[in-house]
Protein backbone atom coordinates (compact mmCIF):
# COMPACT_ATOMS: atom_id res chain seq x y z
CA UNK A 1 0.00 0.00 0.00
CA UNK A 2 1.25 3.39 -1.21
CA UNK A 3 1.79 5.79 2.20
CA UNK A 4 -0.28 9.51 1.52
CA UNK A 5 0.91 11.85 -1.04
CA UNK A 6 3.68 14.18 0.52
CA UNK A 7 4.40 17.79 -1.15
CA UNK A 8 7.02 19.65 -1.59
CA UNK A 9 4.69 22.30 0.98
CA UNK A 10 1.83 22.13 3.11
CA UNK A 11 -0.34 25.64 4.17
CA UNK A 12 -0.18 25.52 8.05
CA UNK A 13 -3.64 26.64 8.84
CA UNK A 14 -5.09 28.89 11.71
CA UNK A 15 -7.83 27.72 14.57
CA UNK A 16 -11.12 27.06 12.62
CA UNK A 17 -12.86 28.74 15.44
CA UNK A 18 -10.82 32.31 15.46
CA UNK A 19 -11.04 32.40 11.70
CA UNK A 20 -14.86 32.05 11.46
CA UNK A 21 -15.09 34.55 14.61
CA UNK A 22 -13.20 37.38 12.56
CA UNK A 23 -15.48 36.22 9.78
CA UNK A 24 -18.47 37.05 11.75
CA UNK A 25 -17.33 40.33 12.88
CA UNK A 26 -16.86 40.80 8.79
CA UNK A 27 -20.59 39.62 7.77
CA UNK A 28 -21.80 41.85 10.39
CA UNK A 29 -19.62 45.34 9.08
CA UNK A 30 -20.12 44.04 5.58
CA UNK A 31 -16.71 46.12 4.26
CA UNK A 32 -15.48 43.01 2.25
CA UNK A 33 -13.27 44.90 -0.03
CA UNK A 34 -11.06 48.46 -0.44
CA UNK A 35 -9.35 49.08 2.36
CA UNK A 36 -11.50 47.55 5.07
CA UNK A 37 -11.36 46.93 8.82
CA UNK A 38 -8.48 44.01 8.93
CA UNK A 39 -6.78 45.16 5.96
CA UNK A 40 -5.65 48.43 8.08
CA UNK A 41 -5.20 46.44 10.68
CA UNK A 42 -2.55 43.89 8.97
CA UNK A 43 -0.85 46.53 7.59
CA UNK A 44 -0.06 48.00 10.75
CA UNK A 45 0.55 44.55 12.01
CA UNK A 46 2.81 43.41 8.82
CA UNK A 47 4.78 46.76 9.16
CA UNK A 48 5.92 46.20 12.85
CA UNK A 49 6.53 42.27 12.37
CA UNK A 50 8.35 42.69 9.65
CA UNK A 51 10.11 45.63 10.17
CA UNK A 52 9.52 48.39 7.67
CA UNK A 53 7.95 51.52 7.47
CA UNK A 54 5.53 51.38 4.51
CA UNK A 55 3.78 48.31 3.13
CA UNK A 56 0.97 47.91 0.59
CA UNK A 57 -1.20 44.84 0.48
CA UNK A 58 -2.23 43.46 -2.93
CA UNK A 59 -4.14 40.92 -4.00
CA UNK A 60 -0.64 38.93 -5.37
CA UNK A 61 2.98 39.05 -5.56
CA UNK A 62 2.77 39.05 -9.38
CA UNK A 63 0.26 42.36 -9.35
CA UNK A 64 2.47 43.54 -6.42
CA UNK A 65 5.74 43.09 -8.50
CA UNK A 66 4.05 44.64 -12.03
CA UNK A 67 2.60 47.59 -9.86
CA UNK A 68 5.44 48.26 -8.26
CA UNK A 69 7.58 48.82 -11.84
CA UNK A 70 4.27 51.13 -12.76
CA UNK A 71 4.68 53.05 -9.34
CA UNK A 72 9.00 53.97 -10.18
CA UNK A 73 8.29 54.00 -14.06
CA UNK A 74 10.61 51.58 -14.76
CA UNK A 75 10.59 51.62 -18.90
CA UNK A 76 13.30 50.22 -21.54
CA UNK A 77 15.27 47.04 -20.28
CA UNK A 78 15.45 45.72 -16.57
CA UNK A 79 18.39 43.08 -15.67
CA UNK A 80 16.93 40.10 -14.12
CA UNK A 81 17.66 36.35 -13.30
CA UNK A 82 16.36 33.48 -15.25
CA UNK A 83 16.94 31.63 -12.19
CA UNK A 84 13.30 32.43 -10.38
CA UNK A 85 9.67 31.57 -10.62
CA UNK A 86 8.04 32.70 -14.08
CA UNK A 87 6.30 35.95 -12.80
CA UNK A 88 9.43 37.51 -11.93
CA UNK A 89 10.13 38.33 -15.83
CA UNK A 90 6.68 38.19 -16.36
CA UNK A 91 5.90 41.24 -14.53
CA UNK A 92 8.17 43.39 -16.76
CA UNK A 93 6.43 41.78 -19.98
CA UNK A 94 3.35 42.87 -18.66
CA UNK A 95 5.08 46.76 -18.66
CA UNK A 96 6.71 46.33 -22.54
CA UNK A 97 9.81 46.16 -20.18
CA UNK A 98 12.40 44.30 -21.89
CA UNK A 99 14.30 41.38 -19.73
CA UNK A 100 17.75 41.32 -19.77
CA UNK A 101 18.81 38.04 -18.42
CA UNK A 102 22.12 37.85 -16.14
CA UNK A 103 23.86 34.72 -14.38
CA UNK A 104 23.77 33.60 -11.20
CA UNK A 105 26.13 32.61 -8.79
CA UNK A 106 26.23 29.14 -8.05
CA UNK A 107 27.06 29.61 -3.77
CA UNK A 108 23.90 31.49 -3.36
CA UNK A 109 22.03 30.95 -7.04
CA UNK A 110 21.23 34.56 -6.65
CA UNK A 111 22.23 37.37 -9.45
CA UNK A 112 25.80 37.47 -9.38
CA UNK A 113 26.65 40.46 -8.81
CA UNK A 114 30.15 40.78 -10.70
CA UNK A 115 28.02 40.01 -14.51
CA UNK A 116 25.73 42.69 -14.24
CA UNK A 117 27.48 46.17 -15.74
CA UNK A 118 28.51 44.41 -18.77
CA UNK A 119 24.71 44.18 -19.53
CA UNK A 120 24.43 47.76 -18.63
CA UNK A 121 23.13 49.66 -22.13
CA UNK A 122 21.30 53.37 -22.53
CA UNK A 123 18.05 51.74 -22.30
CA UNK A 124 18.41 50.24 -18.74
CA UNK A 125 16.15 51.48 -16.02
CA UNK A 126 16.38 49.14 -13.34
CA UNK A 127 18.11 46.11 -11.47
CA UNK A 128 15.26 42.64 -10.44
CA UNK A 129 17.45 40.64 -8.59
CA UNK A 130 15.47 38.03 -6.65
CA UNK A 131 16.29 36.70 -2.93
CA UNK A 132 15.89 32.85 -4.02
CA UNK A 133 14.69 30.68 -1.19
CA UNK A 134 14.91 33.81 1.18
CA UNK A 135 18.93 33.67 0.81
CA UNK A 136 19.95 37.77 0.59
CA UNK A 137 21.39 39.04 -2.48
CA UNK A 138 24.50 41.09 -2.23
CA UNK A 139 22.90 44.19 -1.70
CA UNK A 140 25.80 46.22 -1.29
CA UNK A 141 27.32 45.19 -4.99
CA UNK A 142 24.11 45.75 -6.18
CA UNK A 143 24.21 49.15 -4.74
CA UNK A 144 26.92 50.36 -6.04
CA UNK A 145 26.45 49.73 -9.62
CA UNK A 146 23.21 50.96 -9.35
CA UNK A 147 24.59 54.10 -7.90
CA UNK A 148 26.83 54.27 -10.04
CA UNK A 149 24.88 53.95 -13.47
CA UNK A 150 21.62 55.96 -11.73
CA UNK A 151 19.43 52.79 -12.05
CA UNK A 152 16.51 51.57 -9.62
CA UNK A 153 16.50 48.50 -7.53
CA UNK A 154 13.46 46.26 -7.38
CA UNK A 155 13.56 42.90 -5.02
CA UNK A 156 11.43 40.24 -5.67
CA UNK A 157 11.76 38.70 -2.02
CA UNK A 158 8.58 36.42 -2.66
CA UNK A 159 11.24 34.01 -0.74
CA UNK A 160 12.13 36.10 2.10
CA UNK A 161 9.66 36.77 4.23
CA UNK A 162 10.70 37.90 7.56
CA UNK A 163 14.47 37.24 6.60
CA UNK A 164 16.85 39.44 8.62
CA UNK A 165 20.38 39.87 8.30
CA UNK A 166 22.79 41.80 10.95
CA UNK A 167 19.19 41.83 13.27
CA UNK A 168 17.60 43.65 10.49
CA UNK A 169 15.28 43.01 7.81
CA UNK A 170 16.20 42.73 4.58
CA UNK A 171 13.03 43.93 3.07
CA UNK A 172 14.19 47.76 3.23
CA UNK A 173 17.04 47.01 0.83
CA UNK A 174 16.68 48.45 -2.90
CA UNK A 175 13.96 50.93 -4.31
CA UNK A 176 10.90 48.47 -3.06
CA UNK A 177 10.60 45.06 -1.97
CA UNK A 178 7.86 42.83 -3.52
CA UNK A 179 6.67 39.77 -1.28
CA UNK A 180 4.42 37.16 -2.38
CA UNK A 181 1.56 35.42 0.39
CA UNK A 182 0.65 32.62 -1.95
CA UNK A 183 -0.98 29.61 -0.25
CA UNK A 184 2.93 28.07 -1.12
CA UNK A 185 4.91 30.27 0.78
CA UNK A 186 5.86 30.71 4.16
CA UNK A 187 3.50 32.88 5.05
CA UNK A 188 0.27 32.82 3.17
CA UNK A 189 -3.25 34.70 3.10
CA UNK A 190 -4.59 32.51 0.45
CA UNK A 191 -3.65 34.55 -1.98
CA UNK A 192 -1.47 37.91 -1.54
CA UNK A 193 1.16 39.54 -1.89
CA UNK A 194 2.45 43.14 -0.87
CA UNK A 195 4.91 46.03 -1.87
CA UNK A 196 7.20 47.33 0.30
CA UNK A 197 8.80 50.99 0.12
CA UNK A 198 10.39 53.52 1.74
CA UNK A 199 8.26 57.01 1.38
CA UNK A 200 4.91 57.89 2.37
CA UNK A 201 4.96 59.56 -1.00
CA UNK A 202 5.57 56.14 -2.75
CA UNK A 203 3.29 54.18 -0.81
CA UNK A 204 0.68 56.95 -2.04
CA UNK A 205 1.40 56.34 -5.45
CA UNK A 206 1.16 52.63 -4.82
CA UNK A 207 -2.12 52.78 -3.28
CA UNK A 208 -3.23 54.78 -5.68
CA UNK A 209 -2.03 52.40 -8.68
CA UNK A 210 -3.88 49.46 -7.02
CA UNK A 211 -7.35 51.02 -6.89
CA UNK A 212 -7.53 51.92 -10.88
CA UNK A 213 -5.86 55.10 -10.23
CA UNK A 214 -8.11 56.89 -8.12
CA UNK A 215 -7.30 59.58 -5.55
CA UNK A 216 -10.31 60.31 -4.60
CA UNK A 217 -14.02 59.52 -5.75
CA UNK A 218 -13.60 62.13 -8.93
CA UNK A 219 -10.14 62.05 -9.33
CA UNK A 220 -7.85 59.34 -11.56
CA UNK A 221 -4.58 60.11 -10.95
CA UNK A 222 -3.39 57.20 -13.48
CA UNK A 223 -3.89 53.99 -15.77
CA UNK A 224 -3.78 51.72 -12.52
CA UNK A 225 -5.40 48.55 -11.86
CA UNK A 226 -7.59 46.28 -9.73
CA UNK A 227 -4.95 44.79 -7.63
CA UNK A 228 -6.62 44.77 -3.65
CA UNK A 229 -6.43 42.21 -1.18
CA UNK A 230 -9.51 41.26 0.46
CA UNK A 231 -10.56 41.48 3.57
CA UNK A 232 -11.17 37.62 4.09
CA UNK A 233 -7.39 37.17 2.70
CA UNK A 234 -6.43 40.24 5.41
CA UNK A 235 -8.12 37.66 8.21
CA UNK A 236 -5.84 35.13 7.05
CA UNK A 237 -2.94 37.11 7.06
CA UNK A 238 -3.59 38.47 11.16
CA UNK A 239 -4.12 34.76 12.34
CA UNK A 240 -1.29 33.15 10.21
CA UNK A 241 1.52 36.16 11.77
CA UNK A 242 0.24 34.31 15.45
CA UNK A 243 1.51 30.57 13.67
CA UNK A 244 4.71 32.32 11.98
CA UNK A 245 7.49 32.01 14.60
CA UNK A 246 6.37 28.61 15.71
CA UNK A 247 6.25 27.26 12.54
CA UNK A 248 9.77 28.74 11.20
CA UNK A 249 11.46 26.98 13.91
CA UNK A 250 10.12 23.82 13.48
CA UNK A 251 10.78 24.18 9.86
CA UNK A 252 14.39 24.66 10.84
CA UNK A 253 14.92 21.69 13.13
CA UNK A 254 13.18 19.68 9.72
CA UNK A 255 16.02 21.52 7.50
CA UNK A 256 18.57 20.47 10.22
CA UNK A 257 17.44 16.61 10.00
CA UNK A 258 18.13 16.88 6.39
CA UNK A 259 21.68 18.31 6.65
CA UNK A 260 22.87 16.13 8.53
CA UNK A 261 21.71 13.31 6.50
CA UNK A 262 22.85 14.45 3.31
CA UNK A 263 26.28 16.07 4.52
CA UNK A 264 28.44 13.80 3.67
CA UNK A 265 27.34 12.51 0.35
CA UNK A 266 29.35 12.73 -1.99
CA UNK A 267 27.44 14.89 -5.68
CA UNK A 268 24.69 16.21 -2.97
CA UNK A 269 25.55 20.08 -2.13
CA UNK A 270 22.98 22.13 -0.20
CA UNK A 271 23.38 25.95 0.57
CA UNK A 272 25.57 27.00 2.69
CA UNK A 273 24.05 28.25 6.22
CA UNK A 274 25.57 32.10 6.14
CA UNK A 275 26.64 33.39 9.61
CA UNK A 276 24.08 36.69 11.25
CA UNK A 277 21.08 35.24 9.11
CA UNK A 278 17.71 34.73 10.17
CA UNK A 279 16.28 32.70 7.67
CA UNK A 280 12.55 31.89 7.44
CA UNK A 281 13.25 27.79 6.26
CA UNK A 282 10.71 28.21 3.31
CA UNK A 283 12.68 25.85 0.69
CA UNK A 284 15.19 23.06 0.83
CA UNK A 285 17.10 22.65 -2.16
CA UNK A 286 20.01 20.30 -2.92
CA UNK A 287 22.06 20.42 -6.12
CA UNK A 288 22.94 16.66 -7.48
CA UNK A 289 26.02 16.25 -9.72
CA UNK A 290 25.54 12.61 -11.26
CA UNK A 291 29.07 12.12 -12.12
CA UNK A 292 29.84 12.26 -8.19
CA UNK A 293 26.53 11.05 -6.69
CA UNK A 294 25.33 8.34 -9.32
CA UNK A 295 21.94 8.97 -10.06
CA UNK A 296 20.85 12.28 -12.03
CA UNK A 297 18.60 15.00 -10.47
CA UNK A 298 15.52 13.77 -12.72
CA UNK A 299 16.31 9.93 -11.80
CA UNK A 300 16.03 11.24 -8.07
CA UNK A 301 13.10 13.21 -8.40
CA UNK A 302 11.22 10.27 -10.48
CA UNK A 303 12.23 7.75 -7.97
CA UNK A 304 10.27 9.82 -5.20
CA UNK A 305 7.53 10.38 -7.43
CA UNK A 306 7.25 6.68 -7.72
CA UNK A 307 6.72 6.98 -4.32
CA UNK A 308 4.57 9.28 -3.46
CA UNK A 309 6.29 12.12 -3.29
CA UNK A 310 6.29 15.10 -4.91
CA UNK A 311 10.16 17.09 -4.51
CA UNK A 312 9.97 19.94 -7.46
CA UNK A 313 12.28 21.04 -10.11
CA UNK A 314 12.40 24.93 -8.67
CA UNK A 315 14.02 26.50 -10.93
CA UNK A 316 13.72 24.29 -13.95
CA UNK A 317 13.11 24.88 -16.47
CA UNK A 318 14.98 28.75 -16.38
CA UNK A 319 12.75 31.48 -17.49
CA UNK A 320 15.13 32.27 -20.45
CA UNK A 321 14.46 28.91 -21.73
CA UNK A 322 10.45 29.73 -22.08
CA UNK A 323 8.93 30.43 -25.39
CA UNK A 324 8.22 34.41 -24.73
CA UNK A 325 11.56 34.80 -24.13
CA UNK A 326 14.32 32.01 -25.17
CA UNK A 327 14.86 34.49 -28.62
CA UNK A 328 16.33 37.18 -26.55
CA UNK A 329 20.00 37.21 -27.26
CA UNK A 330 20.51 37.26 -23.12
CA UNK A 331 18.53 34.14 -23.19
CA UNK A 332 21.17 32.03 -24.99
CA UNK A 333 22.39 29.25 -22.78
CA UNK A 334 25.82 30.33 -22.95
CA UNK A 335 25.32 33.26 -21.80
CA UNK A 336 24.22 31.33 -18.33
CA UNK A 337 26.37 28.71 -17.79
CA UNK A 338 26.06 29.05 -13.94
CA UNK A 339 21.91 29.46 -14.15
CA UNK A 340 22.07 26.93 -17.14
CA UNK A 341 23.40 24.35 -14.67
CA UNK A 342 22.28 24.73 -11.27
CA UNK A 343 18.55 24.25 -13.00
CA UNK A 344 19.44 21.32 -14.42
CA UNK A 345 20.55 19.87 -10.79
CA UNK A 346 18.56 21.44 -8.11
CA UNK A 347 15.62 19.78 -6.75
CA UNK A 348 13.57 21.59 -3.65
CA UNK A 349 12.48 18.60 -1.41
CA UNK A 350 9.19 18.46 0.97
CA UNK A 351 9.71 21.06 3.81
CA UNK A 352 6.87 22.20 5.83
CA UNK A 353 5.85 22.74 9.61
CA UNK A 354 3.59 19.20 9.63
CA UNK A 355 6.05 17.11 7.89
CA UNK A 356 7.15 14.48 9.95
CA UNK A 357 10.81 13.51 11.20
CA UNK A 358 9.93 9.70 9.89
CA UNK A 359 8.88 11.25 6.65
CA UNK A 360 12.28 12.93 6.08
CA UNK A 361 14.07 10.16 7.14
CA UNK A 362 11.73 7.79 4.47
CA UNK A 363 12.79 10.74 2.01
CA UNK A 364 16.53 10.63 2.49
CA UNK A 365 16.33 6.48 2.47
CA UNK A 366 14.68 6.69 -0.73
CA UNK A 367 17.56 9.36 -2.13
CA UNK A 368 20.07 7.35 -1.03
CA UNK A 369 19.17 3.71 -2.39
CA UNK A 370 21.26 2.26 -4.45
C1 LIG B 1 5.46 33.08 -5.85
C2 LIG B 1 6.39 33.97 -6.57
C3 LIG B 1 5.94 35.09 -7.29
C4 LIG B 1 4.50 35.34 -7.59
O1 LIG B 1 3.70 35.53 -6.51
P1 LIG B 1 2.12 35.22 -6.61
O2 LIG B 1 1.64 35.69 -5.27
O3 LIG B 1 1.97 33.75 -6.80
O4 LIG B 1 1.58 36.00 -7.74
C5 LIG B 1 6.88 35.95 -7.83
N1 LIG B 1 8.20 35.71 -7.71
C6 LIG B 1 8.67 34.63 -7.05
C7 LIG B 1 10.14 34.45 -6.93
C8 LIG B 1 7.78 33.71 -6.49
O5 LIG B 1 8.26 32.62 -5.89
Amino acid sequence: MKNKPIYVTQPTLPNFEKFTEKLKELWENKHLTNNGKFHQELEQKLADFLGVKYISLFANGTLALMVGLQALRITGEVITTPYSFVATTHALHWNGIKPVFCDIKEEDTNLDPDKIEALITPQTTAILPVHVYGNPCNNNKIRKIADTYGLKIIYDAAHAFGVEQNGKTILNWGDLSILSFHATKTYNTFEGGAIICKDAQTKKRIDFLKNFGFADEETVVAPGINAKMNEVSAIMGLLQLDLYEENRIKRQMLTKLYEENLKNISGIRFLKELKKLKKNYSYFPVFIDKNKFGKSRNEVYDLLKQNNIFARKYFYPLISQFSTYKELSSAKKANLPVATKIADQVLCLPLYAELKNEEIKRIIDLILWK
